[in-house]
């Protein structure tokens, strides 16, 4: 298979050339196709497999290709993707740099441990994607600066690593506040009970796909 068969719009697949990737690994090419179809996806997949370009792409596609937003919302936010560490939220970002280049989409991502005023200004300015981890993100929610009423997408990466590390109920508390007519992309490297309960909870009839 080739990304051309994917059916990526033509700057996704210009961008994915000039990374030097030929061929999609084994969890793009399973979990690009209904993603693209606006299903729900349970992606059990570790990192090192290519699993960001498996959801960055078809959300690059789905933004880039479809009806842009009313101009009265300025630029709301319309993917949220929720990742536990910052180093792996400003890897997603370089990621959507990568991938996104040629789209002239937005990002940002906000992490704790630094100030907050530009992650502040960042939001008040508006972004197409947001990428944060959950502690920062429920305290810039809290005092009002983020809004999810132009939300369509909502990624959940690395969803065992949450719950190790104690952001589950975080993690909960700000999927209560998304829409719920949603598309979500839910990946875990592995799948222990309480992330099982969680996928059913919150998909709705996801294509499963183990690499
Ligand atoms: P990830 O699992 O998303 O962290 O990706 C792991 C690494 O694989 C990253 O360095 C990507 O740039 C690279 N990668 C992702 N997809 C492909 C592909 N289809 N062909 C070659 N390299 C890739």
């Amino acid at each position: 298979m080739t990304f051309d068969e994917l059916k990526l719009s033509e700057p996704l697949l210009r961008a994915v050339k000039a990374e030097g990737y030929t061929t999609p690994t084994p969890i793009q090419q399973r979990a690009i196709p209904p993603a693209l179809a606006g299903q729900d996806v349970l992606g059990c997949a570790q990192t090192g497999t290519g699993k960001t370009a498996a959801f960055a792409l078809p959300i690059l596609h789905r933004l880039s290709s479809g009806r842009p937003p009313p101009a009265a919302h300025g630029r709301p936010i319309r993917v949220l993707i929720l990742t536990p560490t910052r180093e792996l939220a400003s890897q997603i970002a370089d990621s959507f740099q990568a991938y996104g280049r040629f789209t002239g989409l937005s990002w940002a991502v906000i992490f704790g441990g630094v100030g907050q005023h530009a992650q502040e200004q960042t939001l008040r300015r508006g972004v197409d994607v947001l990428i944060a981890t959950p502690g920062r993100l429920l305290d810039l929610m809290s005092q009002g600066l983020v809004s999810y009423k132009a939300l369509e997408v909502f990624v959940l990466d690395e969803a065992d690593r949450m719950l190790d590390m104690g952001f589950i109920h975080d993690v909960k508390r700000i999927i209560a506040a998304l829409p719920q007519k949603r598309q979500t992309l839910f990946f875990s490297a592995t799948m222990p009970p309480e992330i099982q309960s969680l996928a059913q909870g919150i998909l709705k009839s996801p294509v499963r796909v183990e690499v």
